[in-house]
């Protein structure tokens, strides 16, 4: 008997498991609209010029690689909490905001799910967090690993393929008070579906009521509609109704630091001395997990941040990105119409961010893998990141074929 007899082959990542999949796939004309990480029209991924221009600037700096303290660079932390909050109730300015380096979204997700599990008063016994369906596959093992129960408010109405908003305020009404509600700043992932201004007052207005503590999770700040200010727009409204949300920062889509693996956590509060408390507990936490945050995205992202002309080649960068992932939604819904096809396509359009939910069954989206090569999640969620001007064609007529 060896010692690990007992240890099961496990189940791939719904989503990365699909990248393992399509890299065996020796189909020349492979598609893989898995991932969630933006392709150049040729297909390529995509390394920002204002990131390739920081670089330089630090490898001519010839810094030293010692650790970084443990909640990461001020300078990085300073620029992060301005980009996502800016001057949104004064918040900053009052100096009541902790802000600490995260391994990404993802990381930072964990250390706010462990805080939390520590140290919030949780008004049910198993300190459950309240998730859009569908959400974000990983959001679910993310707080199962910090002792937080993950449970669902509606989110997506299937027969208009937009938001149940009615659905989602009678569930976020019903919540004892004091719920933790994740809610996703912008771009909401898989679904593509945001609220409007004017939902997300309602939402906020419904939130502070119930006393609810809002978590943002904002992994597309800048990529939804290619305008920052814009896609923080829910964040700062709620803080300006004077709410004390988390907003988990990730650099992985808007600056394409995908494997720099650089975000943030930042936790709104009532004074300084609270974020001082905060932040020690913080330090302590991400002590034991990873002592000390990588240096090299952060110093990119500093430097692109704080430099005024590396800054408005971010956002003109982003806004790019933005606006060809735009024309590709577009595209697919003229190339479906050309391919014959009746049905109605028009949500590919309404729909923002990284992400269509096309509505395709899980039965198509086989039948797209295996006959046509074409790599997307069982919910039919396709990353419009992955499609471009050499593949939408055939995409199209393959999405026709299966529904036909
Ligand atoms: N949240 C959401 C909703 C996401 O889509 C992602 C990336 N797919 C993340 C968080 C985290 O990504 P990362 O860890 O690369 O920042």
């Amino acid at each position: 008997m060896s010692l690990w007899a007992h240890v099961q082959q496990g189940p791939p990542d719904p989503i990365l498991g699909l990248t393992e999949a399509y890299n065996k796939d020796t189909f020349p004309n492979k598609v893989n609209l898995g991932v969630g990480a933006y392709r150049d029209d040729e297909g390529k991924p995509h390394v920002l010029q204002c990131v390739t221009e920081a670089e330089k600037r630090l490898l001519d700096a010839h810094l030293n690689k010692e650790y970084a303290s443990i909640q990461g660079p001020k300078d990085f932390r300073d620029a992060s909490a301005k980009l996502a909050l800016a001057d949104a109730d004064n918040a900053l300015a009052e100096g009541r905001v902790t802000t600490v380096q995260s391994i990404s979204g993802t990381g930072g997700l964990r250390v706010a799910g462990i805080f939390l599990a520590q140290f919030y008063n949780f008004p049910n016994k198993d300190r459950a967090i309240y998730l859009p369906t569908p959400t974000w596959s990983n959001h679910l093992p993310i707080f199962r690993a910090c002792g937080i129960e993950p449970r669902t408010y509606s989110y997506y109405d299937k027969n208009t393929c937009g938001l149940d908003f009615k659905g989602m305020m009678q569930d976020l009404d019903k919540l004892e008070n004091g719920s933790v509600v994740l809610l996703h700043a912008c771009a909401q992932n898989p679904t593509g579906v945001d609220p409007t201004p004017e939902q997300w007052h309602e939402i906020a207005t419904l939130i502070k009521q119930k006393n609810h503590l809002p978590v943002f999770d904002m992994a597309y700040q800048g990529f939804a509609s290619g305008d920052y200010d814009k896609d923080a727009y829910a964040v700062r409204h709620f803080c300006e109704q004077g709410m004390l949300p988390f907003v988990i920062q990730s650099y992985s889509k808007n600056m394409g630091l995908y494997g720099e693996r650089v975000g943030a956590l930042n936790v709104v509060t009532t004074d300084p001395q609270q974020a001082s408390a905060i932040e020690s507990q913080l330090k302590i936490m991400i002590r034991a997990l990873y002592s000390n945050p990588p240096i090299h995205g952060a110093r990119i992202v500093a430097t692109v941040l704080n430099d005024n002309d590396l800054h408005a080649l971010l956002l003109k960068e982003t806004h790019a990105m933005a606006d060809r992932i735009t024309s590709m939604r577009t595209r697919l819904v003229e190339e479906l119409a050309k391919a014959g096809s009746k049905l109605d396509w028009s949500h590919i359009q309404r729909q923002i961010g990284m992400f269509c939910f096309s509505g395709l069954t899980e039965q198509e989206v086989q039948e797209l893998i295996s006959t046509y090569h074409i790599y997307l999640t069982k919910n039919g969620r396709i990353s419009m990141a992955g499609v471009s001007s050499g593949n939408v064609e055939y995409l199209a007529h393959a999405m026709h074929a299966v529904t036909a």
